[in-house]
């Protein structure tokens, strides 16, 4: 038998280190719900506080995405009726 082995394996199989990036969070941000009148929950009389909401994609009608605290409190009270 004659030793095929005189391959030039000089490279061991490098196992591929997956960089697993962490996500890019541009910091935490929480999102707020929007009201009926497109006025931030938590701060209902603030139309700068909205409009800056909205720009920064910070804000939903989505009573289940919101994170602010404030928010889910004005939320939860305010679903007593459904
Ligand atoms: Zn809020």
């Amino acid at each position: 038998m004659q030793a095929a082995g005189s391959f030039p394996i000089g490279m061991p199989p490098q196992v591929l280190h997956m960089q697993s990036r962490q996500q890019k969070r541009p910091g935490r941000k929480d999102l707020h719900f929007l009201n009926d009148d497109g006025m931030v929950a938590c701060n209902p009389r603030d139309r700068e506080a909205a409009h800056r909401a909205d720009v920064e994609g910070i804000a939903t009608d989505n009573p289940y995405a919101v994170t602010c605290k404030k928010c889910r409190a004005l939320l939860r009270r305010s679903r007593r009726a459904s």
